[in-house]
């Protein structure tokens, strides 16, 4: 569902994504782990072209681009198929719960305000926040705004979600209902491609991990091969000072 070939992102002179190879099948959970700094964001990013590859392809549901020449139009059709859930959630602050799930879907004209609104309460319902539908992201917490940006998320019914570290911002007590949030996506039909620190969880979730470092893949496989029998010397020592 998703294939990047020979993908390569620079910021000046620093090669950050050093061609790339990576591939998500349809319904699949893909945990991308590594140090920081190892481009697992902008690897991300890229896939929804946040950010500009210098060159390679990037295919998604039969979308198919090739960098650097890439036309408004097919980055439009290419950013259709995904939706990113981020760090910091990114909500609107002067939205309610409700309205920032449905935003998009009204201001696109992808469907009426009614169906909108009737859609984002059963996606709030979803992630547990039928109550909290009325509220501004400044009254909600840190773990409910994230869950918010998740049912943002599924709204514009995308063929992948990608999220971008969606518990690192948290506090520790609020990890647990964002990743249970997730892992019940990851149950369901919704491909995953998700960047963690949250490594139990990846094992247990994942269909597939991907240890980065440095702008390259070192090493992909089951989480049950990558965490507990790694063959990269690399993916060791990460895992060592990780686990
Ligand atoms: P990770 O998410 O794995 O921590 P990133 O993809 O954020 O890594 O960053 C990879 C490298 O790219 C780092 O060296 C970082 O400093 C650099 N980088 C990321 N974004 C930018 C940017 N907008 N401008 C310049 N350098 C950047
Ligand atoms: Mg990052």
């Amino acid at each position: 569902m998703i294939t990047v070939e020979k993908l390569v992102k620079k910021f000046g002179d620093n090669t950050v994504l050093k061609g790339i190879d990576l591939q998500v099948n349809e319904g699949e959970v893909v945990a991308i782990i590594g140090p920081s700094g190892s481009g697992k964001s902008t690897l991300l990013r890229s896939l929804n072209l946040l950010e500009s590859p210098e060159s390679g392809t990037i295919e998604i549901n039969g979308v198919k681009v090739t960098a650097p020449k890439i036309s408004k139009e097919e980055a439009y059709q290419l950013r259709q198929q995904t939706a990113m859930v981020f760090q910091h959630y990114n909500l609107f602050k002067n939205k309610t719960a409700l309205e920032n799930v449905t935003l998009s879907l009204i201001s696109n004209n992808v469907m009426s305000k009614p169906d909108a609104e009737k859609l984002g309460l059963k996606l709030l319902d979803e992630v547990g926040l039928s109550k909290q539908k009325d509220q501004y992201p400044i009254t909600l917490s840190g773990g409910q705004q994230q869950r918010v940006s998740i049912a943002r998320a599924l709204a514009v019914n995308p063929k992948a979600i990608l999220l971008d570290e969606p518990t690192s911002a948290l506090d520790p007590e609020l990890v647990n209902e964002v990743l249970e949030t997730i892992e019940k996506l990851a149950k369901g039909q919704t491909t995953l491609v998700i960047v963690t620190h949250e490594m139990s969880f990846a094992h247990k979730v994942a269909d597939k991990v991907i240890f980065m470092d440095n702008g390259v893949v070192v090493e992909a496989g089951k989480p049950d091969d990558i965490f507990t029998n790694p063959k990269e010397a690399r993916t060791k020592q990460f895992l060592k000072e990780y686990l």
